[in-house]
């Protein structure tokens, strides 16, 4: 999968994503990861590319013709019958779950574009987005950040960027609950030891043990994963990790 992120400062994304798993799933060839900067289709010889808002208002927005056109130039590298999708990471739009990013790993080619400052002028939004992201209920003084969130959450659905689905599958959230405990050495770590159960070598009760770990965890922590659509508990989220 390729990622293509446009933004005023590629500098940031870049630090961020070459790092870690991702950093070694971009040297793998698993995806790719581009940054274009915006500034570089300023076309105007100071290279500015926000104005005051029409109407008044503080700060500054980014001005449509650098960003379209930024846009033009990233649609021109992506090969024709790759099928893509433009997101503008927004506090504006739909807040980022799992079913999100599935849904976006099946893209060949995933354009983000970053705001800055007040945001962008609304007509490059229209022109080239096919959809709004926001990560969460809050406001950021930029789009990389969220950009980095999204290539980070999509990229680990990609195949080969983890060493096995069930490392995705079996997470929290994933599978419906949240996961349970994890412990490693030592087995005893300030008075507490790891659970017995862990040690057994039974495949059977380990299973059970997590499983009825992830659904008391998920009852206390966050109960709305465990309701229906009409509100009623459901059986114990998609129940993959009874095993
Ligand atoms: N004036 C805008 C508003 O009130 O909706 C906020 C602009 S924000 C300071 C600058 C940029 O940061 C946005 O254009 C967007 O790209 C990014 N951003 C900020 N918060 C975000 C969030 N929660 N999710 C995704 N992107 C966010």
């Amino acid at each position: 999968m390729n990622f293509h992120i446009m933004t005023l400062f590629p500098g940031m994304v870049e630090a961020v994503l070459s790092e870690s798993i991702i950093g070694r799933a971009r040297e793998a060839g698993f995806i790719t990861v581009k940054e274009y900067d915006i500034r570089d289709h300023a076309n105007n010889k100071h290279n500015k590319v926000d104005d005051t808002p029409y109407g008044g208002g503080m700060g500054m927005v980014m001005a449509a013709p650098p960003v379209c056109e930024c846009h033009n130039a990233v649609l021109y590298g992506i090969p024709i019958g790759n099928s893509r999708r433009t997101v503008y990471v927004s506090p504006k739009g739909r807040i980022l779950d799992h079913g999100t990013a599935v849904r976006l790993s099946r893209y060949d080619d995933l354009i983000i574009l970053c705001g800055h400052y007040e945001g962008i002028d609304e007509r490059a939004i229209e022109e080239v987005a096919d959809e709004q992201i926001s990560i969460g209920d809050y406001v950021l003084t930029g789009g990389e950040l969220p950009a980095c969130i999204l290539v980070d959450c999509v990229s680990r659905l990609i195949p080969g960027v983890l060493p096995d689905p069930s490392c995705y599958e079996d997470e929290s959230i994933a599978s419906g609950l949240l996961e349970y405990p994890q412990y490693t050495r030592p087995y005893e770590y300030k008075g507490k030891k790891v659970p017995d159960v862990l040690l057994s070598g039974h495949h059977g009760n380990i299973s059970k043990w997590r499983y009825e770990r992830s659904l008391e965890l998920t009852r206390e922590l966050r109960p709305d994963l465990l309701k229906d659509a009409d509100g009623e508990e459901k059986s114990g989220g998609k129940g993959k990790k009874r095993g």
